[in-house]
């Protein structure tokens, strides 16, 4: 892991030494994703789709463009995202009647369709995503993945008979985020956000933070409960059991190309990224070690092993370009391929071949067993999430008084909000929200010296 101070220039630099992104687009906050860059956010992208099918949401997908009618029916949402969106005024030389915006999120598109789509109980419940490209206008400093104004957008949105029936989603919306992280080997906290940081619009909203080596939290998810505040503006209505007509409750679950930059951020080291193989576009790389008199003999065995590993459904590719062994490995390991195969004269002399994995495990396997290459692949993985999650817990600390200190803080809380605030004011950090999984706070308000009902948790974050 890289260390804390040299993190945030490592990472700025590696997006474009890994070839994942190129940053010389001229409009600030927009970056041209490079094809290898573009494969790993399609794997990315083929994982939540698979999540949703197994959980029964259809994909859909909404116009780009919302009319400001739309987007002026919720009040908080507008107040919310009014500063960030980009307004389309004109087309062509005509001004238009009414203007339009780019989605920063598409609730207000969506609603305004599901109000026709919604008639009755038996419509219910109605469980869609949509992966699009939305906007919002950053005036922080931009960052590749992190923080930019054109964004690649996963959103679920669902509707509901009734509150407990949207609960139940949000449930299982934590199980789909369970599964999918632990794919992608990154360990994550939730914590239901305070009310003065929840989603505009929102009843009440959950976000899902890693930890990256900067000791920031990187909001990698976030999960709504909407209640009725959505679906009474938009009139989405349902005929119930009992003939009458009833407000469905509504929930959301939003990702984005964050989770490409938290891959890269949490398992990346001083040699570059390091990819968990589901999503790598080549699992697994082979390196002839090419001896002048053995040349041709090396390169046929390799392509052989090539092909029997392709047999394994796994993704391989030969390095057989003209540079030396050792340049090779510097250019997959920056790109981050989880396993390395060589083969040279020794190796084929005794029968085996020599995997080094990207976290610098080495070993050596017969050659007739070559399909203990997907359990390699199995045990690095593992091993990511396993350091990953090491450096979670080891970052994680309950303090009783206002100390300063790096990683995720746990204090005692009231739960007032003024103490909330002042507490990150003086740790000079924001609050994440309260530990989604509830624990016991027998300790006093670090502000206020009151009894603490609760835990709340605070971090720098990006
Ligand atoms: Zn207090």
């Amino acid at each position: 892991m890289i260390d804390k101070e040299g993190f945030d220039d490592w990472y700025n630099e590696i997006v474009e030494k890994a070839e994942l992104c190129d940053k010389r687009y001229p409009i600030k906050g927009m970056n041209v994703w490079k094809p290898y860059g573009w494969k790993i956010m399609q794997n990315i992208d083929e994982l939540i789709r698979r999540e949703m099918k197994k959980t029964g949401h259809d994909e859909v997908y909404f116009p780009l463009l919302i009319p400001e009618g739309f987007f002026k029916k919720e009040e908080e949402h507008i107040k919310g995202f009014s500063e960030e969106v980009y307004w389309v005024t004109h087309a062509g030389k005509n001004e238009l009647e009414e203007r339009l915006l780019l989605r920063p999120t598409s609730e207000t598109a969506l609603y305004s369709i599901f109000s026709l789509w919604i008639r009755s109980h038996a419509d219910l419940p109605l469980k869609t995503f949509q992966i699009v490209n939305t906007f919002r206008y950053e005036t922080k400093m931009t960052k590749a993945f992190i923080r930019v104004r054109e964004i690649h957008f996963f959103e679920a949105h669902t509707c509901h008979v009734d509150f407990d029936d949207a609960e139940r989603q949000i449930k299982e919306d934590l199980e789909i985020a369970n599964s999918f992280f632990s794919t992608l080997c990154l360990p994550f906290i939730a914590s239901r956000r305070p009310d003065w940081d929840k989603f505009a619009g929102a009843y009440y909203s959950i976000g899902l933070d890693v930890l990256m080596p900067s000791l920031k939290a990187l909001q990698v998810g976030s999960i709504h409960q909407y209640k009725e505040n959505f679906s009474k503006p938009f009139e989405i209505k349902y005929e119930g059991v009992d003939g009458k007509h009833y407000y469905c409750h509504q929930t959301t679950y939003g990702m984005s190309e964050r989770v490409l930059g938290a891959i890269i951020g949490v398992h990346g080291d001083e040699r570059g990224i390091k990819l968990p193989s589901s999503i790598a576009p080549i699992q697994v790389v082979i390196v002839p070690i090419i001896f002048k008199e053995h040349e041709e003999k090396i390169m046929e065995e390799c392509k052989k092993v090539k092909e029997e590993i392709e047999a394994l459904g796994i993704s391989c590719v030969l390095d057989d370009r003209d540079k030396t062994p050792g340049s090779k490995f510097y250019d997959w390991e920056i790109k981050g391929v989880p396993l390395r195969v060589e083969i040279g004269p020794k190796d084929i002399e005794k029968n085996v071949i020599t995997l080094v994995a990207r976290d610098g495990i080495k070993k050596q396997i017969d050659r007739a067993e070559i399909e203990k290459i997907g359990e390699e692949l199995k045990e690095y993985d593992k091993r990511l999430y396993d350091n990953a999650k090491k450096f979670l817990e080891e970052n994680i600390f309950i303090i009783k008084k206002l100390e300063r200190k790096d990683g995720i803080l746990e204090a005692p809380w009231c739960g007032d909000e003024k103490c909330g605030k002042e507490m990150e004011e003086k740790l000079e950090m924001k609050s994440l929200g309260i530990p989604l999984e509830e624990r016991e706070c027998n300790e006093n308000c670090i502000i206020c010296g009151r009894k603490g009902s609760k835990w709340l948790r605070l971090a720098k974050s990006y």
